[in-house]
């Protein structure tokens, strides 16, 4: 299971929490997670005005296209994992990712989501179909996150970083933060 990576796409206006959450909660399941800023390396103001500064551009993140319709064409090609919360799966329409897959939104994109009838919409807080894990918005992102811990890095890795994030009932024994 060593060696797994994850690079995350920061746009200008992302949630933060929706950023920060997934990036911390993967980096404590020990996957080498790059945070690309999607415009350069500058720190990218977020939506509720706290900036975060990215690891590296998308360009230089990608020694390949930095292009997010390259990329994700890319990650779809290889069956990599593919995941998006809040408005981020309409990122999946537009560029014509998983057509016919099950997934969620926030609930004020569904109706963007749903548009031409690509998908089949579900109101799960995380829905997982293939190689495609999307959620549904600031509140989901723990959950968000561990489900994709739970499919790089298995349903035992996932089960001891959950802990660490205090996300539900306290642990027994104590966890190490
Ligand atoms: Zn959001």
């Amino acid at each position: 299971m060593a060696g797994k990576r994850a690079l995350v796409i920061l746009a200008k206006g992302a949630e933060e929490m929706e950023t920060v959450i997934p990036v911390d909660v993967m980096r404590r399941a020990g996957i080498a997670v790059t945070l690309a800023g999607l415009t350069g390396k500058e720190p990218v103001q977020c939506s509720r005005d706290v900036s975060i500064c990215p690891d590296a551009s998308l360009e230089d993140a990608r020694k390949q296209s930095p292009v997010v319709k390259e990329v994700l064409k890319d990650q779809e090609g290889r069956k990599g994992l593919i995941a998006a919360v809040c408005a981020g799966p309409t990122a999946l329409l537009a560029h014509g990712i998983g057509y016919g897959s099950t997934v969620t939104t926030h609930p004020g994109a569904k109706d963007k989501m749903m548009d031409g009838g690509h998908y089949k919409y579900s109101e799960a807080r995380v829905q997982k179909d293939g190689h495609l894990i999307t959620s549904r918005g600031p509140g989901t992102s723990f959950e968000f996150a561990l489900a994709i811990v739970e499919e790089l890095m298995g349903a035992e890795v996932a089960a001891q970083t959950e802990p660490r994030t205090v996300t539900s009932d306290l642990p027994k024994t104590a966890a190490k933060c």
